[in-house]
Parts: C-alpha cells; structure tokens; sequence
C-alpha cells in the first residue's frame, strides 16, 4: 500500500507518459554558459523505450538530471567550486530572472500531467524513485559501501511507505533480487555493496529502480562499465524488464548497439540539442540526419549490421573531427564543421527542430536533400 501522501494524477492512456518541451540546462562558468542541454523537445509514450544516443559530453545525463529536476544542484556545485568569486550568488541572481539564456534548467518538463519544472523539492521527493526511478552512470558512487544491499534496496520502499511491514519489506526486496538474477539473494541480502562484481551492482540498482513500480525509468549508461560478457546479459535483465514490465524507460548510450538492442525510438543527441528523432528501425536503417548517418557508420555492432544490412553490408566510416566546446559553440548549425553536406546558410542560421513526417523531427537545413549513401 503506498503512503498516503503519493501524488497521483489522472491521465488516459493515449498521453505520453513525459512530455519535454524546450527543455534547457545550463551550467554557469568563469567562461560563461555551458549549454549542456538546449532547446530539447521529445515525448514518451506509456511502454515505450527511448534510446538517448550521442558522443560523450553531448548532454545526455545533464539532459537525465533536467528531467529528474537534479540539474539545479549540481550546476550550483559547479559554479560553487569554481574558484571565481560570486559566481554561485550570480547562478541564484540568474536563475531568478526568468529568461532562457540563464543557469539551470528552463522550460518545461510534463510528467502524467504535471509539470515537475514547477514543484518544490517536498513535491518531489514524493515522485523521484516512486514514480520516476533512474539507474545512475558510475556504479561505484550509487551504492553506499556502509550498507547493505538488502537494507538498501528496502530503504528505496520505506521512503515511500512508512507503513510497510518488515517481512513484506523483505520478501518484495528478495523477489526483486531474483527477478535481476542476482542469485543467492537470500544470503547476499546482508552484504556490503563491497562484496559485488560490476555487473552485481548494477543489477541491485536495476532491481532498486522497479521496486517500487514506476512509470518511468532513466537509465544512464547501464553497460558502459562492465565486461562485453557481463554487458550482455545486464542487456537480457533489461530486455525482459521492456517485456514483463508496462514501464516506459529513457536508455543513455554512446553505444548505437545498447541503443538499438532496446529502444523503440531514438532521439541522437549533438553539442546540447536533439538532432534527430524517430523510430529506431527507420533510423538505424535510413537515418535523415547527417549526424545520424555518420554514427551509424561508426559502430560495428551486429545488430546494426542486421538492421541495416538488408543483404548489403555498410563499411565503417567513423566522423571527421571533434565534438565542439560547449561554451564556445559554432555559428548556425553546431554540426556544420564537420559535417560533408554543411552549405553557407548551415554556417550563419540555427536549423529548426521540425517534424518531418508523423513523430519523426530532424534540425538540418538539407534534410530532404541529402540521402546516406553519399555519406
Ligand atoms: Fe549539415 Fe547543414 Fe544539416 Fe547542419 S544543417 S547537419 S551543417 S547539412
């Protein structure tokens, strides 16, 4: 039985389950604005995976923070160790003002009908890990080495329900480590974090963010530190949470295979802003974005080879060049130094993020002109 105080709204099912609308998170420096997300807009539907793709730095988990309503204390950090005088009290001036062009997150972020941008931290508190759960980037940091995994875990259930009894606390942290395969549970309830591989970690977290059966699930990174074998069978863990589960999730990879292997949509993150996003068959198999195009034909995985192969195998081409510095983006499309199809307008004016046919949006002048297999 949840607590008395669980906030729960009343939606239909035709609804996505999150809307982002013109979502900005920005960090502020001695350099000025790090514009860490900027202007992103993407919806999920009940049950639906999407994949956040991009190269690291691109903003994907400052994106996963915004969402989260944690962005704000961790840009705050930021400007507070920065050694430059008065820049956190200028984060507080700033953030006061309203505009977009300021520190910390802007615009909005709708969750089953409420806009989380506009509630205080007690509000909340009561959705993250209830409601919204995320499995954090950094398996190291996520656990508390003084705890118990089983003490843990429960923890998560307790914060939400004051009222539940010690054994039915157990038995639900118990079948929620059998469900991850943790093996052992019952006697590895009572060990430190410690006491756990890379892969055990993260399948204790990833029995932590269902616990309490959420509607939304941000999972940053979930195999980018562990072994090729061990990635594998963490992506069987999350591949039959997408089907046993009416859970909708946010998977964050700079690895197109994860991404492939899970997601029903994917939005290809780029220096802060959405660059593409759609279904995830249409783009691994006839990407519209020349971002896109180019990841595509930088990873050797085998599903993307299935995917897109149809008979043809695609060579590896790899993107000529660097992600840009995040506080001194390029002019117009912050994509045209590196991109093969960049014309003069693609150097002076922003794209528009546009939907090109039904919930399919790309930001590229030339969409429409360009095909892949120039790329
Ligand atoms: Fe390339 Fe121009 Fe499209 Fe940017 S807008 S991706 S530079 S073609």
């Amino acid at each position: 039985m949840k607590s008395s105080t669980t906030i729960v709204p009343v939606m239909t099912e035709t609804e996505p389950i999150l809307e982002v609308k013109n979502l900005r998170a920005y960090y502020l420096v001695s350099k000025g604005y790090v514009k860490a997300v900027d202007d992103v807009s993407f919806t999920i539907f009940p049950g639906e995976c999407v994949g956040l793709l991009g190269e690291s730095g691109c903003g994907k988990s400052s994106l996963a923070l915004a969402i989260m309503q944690l962005f704000n204390r961790v840009a705050k950090y930021a400007a507070g160790t920065s050694n430059i005088p008065g820049l956190a009290q200028e984060f507080d001036k700033a953030k006061k003002s309203g505009t977009e062009e300021r520190p910390g997150v802007s615009g909005s972020v709708i969750f089953r009908g409420m806009d989380l941008t506009r509630m205080d931290e007690e509000e909340l508190v009561k959705i993250r890990g209830e409601q919204i759960s995320m499995i954090p980037q950094g398996l190291t940091r996520a656990l508390n080495p003084q705890y118990s995994i089983g003490w843990q875990t429960g923890e998560t259930v307790e914060i939400h329900d004051e009222n539940v009894r010690l054994i039915e606390l157990k038995k639900k942290v118990l079948d929620f480590l059998d469900l991850v395969q943790l093996g052992d549970s019952k006697i590895r309830y009572v060990l430190d974090p410690g006491s756990f591989s890379g892969g055990e970690a993260q399948r204790v977290l990833i029995a932590m963010s269902l616990v309490n059966g959420p509607f939304l699930v941000i999972a940053d990174e979930p195999t980018s530190a562990l072994d090729v074998t061990i990635q594998r069978q963490i992506l069987n863990v999350l591949n039959m949470i997408k089907i046993d589960f009416d859970v909708s999730s946010i998977i964050i990879s700079h690895d197109a295979g994860v991404i492939a292997e899970l997601a029903d949509r994917v939005a290809v993150m780029y220096a802060g802003k959405i660059m593409e996003f759609g279904d995830a068959v249409q783009m691994f198999h006839k990407p519209g974005h020349p971002y896109t195009m180019g990841l595509m034909t930088s990873f050797p995985t085998i599903a993307m080879m299935q995917m897109r192969a149809g008979g043809k195998r695609p060579a590896l081409r790899g993107i000529p060049g660097e992600p840009p510095v995040l506080t001194d983006l390029p002019s117009g499309c912050v994509f045209h130094p590196r991109c093969a199809f960049a014309k003069e307008i693609c150097k002076i004016e922003i794209p528009e993020y546009r939907e090109i046919e039904p919930r399919h949006w790309i930001r590229c002048h030339r969409y429409g002109e360009i095909d892949d297999n120039a790329c």
